[in-house]
């Protein structure tokens, strides 16, 4: 924040903004305390997000077992860095597994 007077570096007082060269006093704007909450929560949200993936993603797939339309699913690291992974699903009502390959 500059000084709108004489454009010197302002510093923060007590919620407001004062100039050490020519004294003028400024509001500290709301969006400034703002634009910290804000992040704030953009942070929580993507902690909460990636817990979400964790728990493993739906799809619609045929369960092989009990013919339900839905399982979670996730991707199992072959060995071999060359090597496709493999699917795992699991299915959402009969908790049958099976990977596709
Ligand atoms: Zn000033
Ligand atoms: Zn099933």
């Amino acid at each position: 924040m500059f000084c709108p007077e004489c454009g010197a570096l302002m510093k923060p007082s007590e919620g407001r903004w004062i100039c050490k060269r020519c004294g003028a006093e400024k509001e500290r704007s709301e969006s400034d305390q703002d634009k910290i909450t804000s992040q704030k929560e953009e942070e929580k949200e993507m902690v909460v997000i990636e817990k979400e993936v964790s728990t493993q993603p739906k799809t619609k797939v045929r369960c092989p077992k009990c013919d339900h339309n839905e399982a979670y699913w996730r991707l199992e690291q072959t060995r071999a860095a060359d090597e496709p992974e493999t699917r795992i699903y699991r299915c959402t009502k009969c908790d049958h597994r099976w990977r596709e390959y």
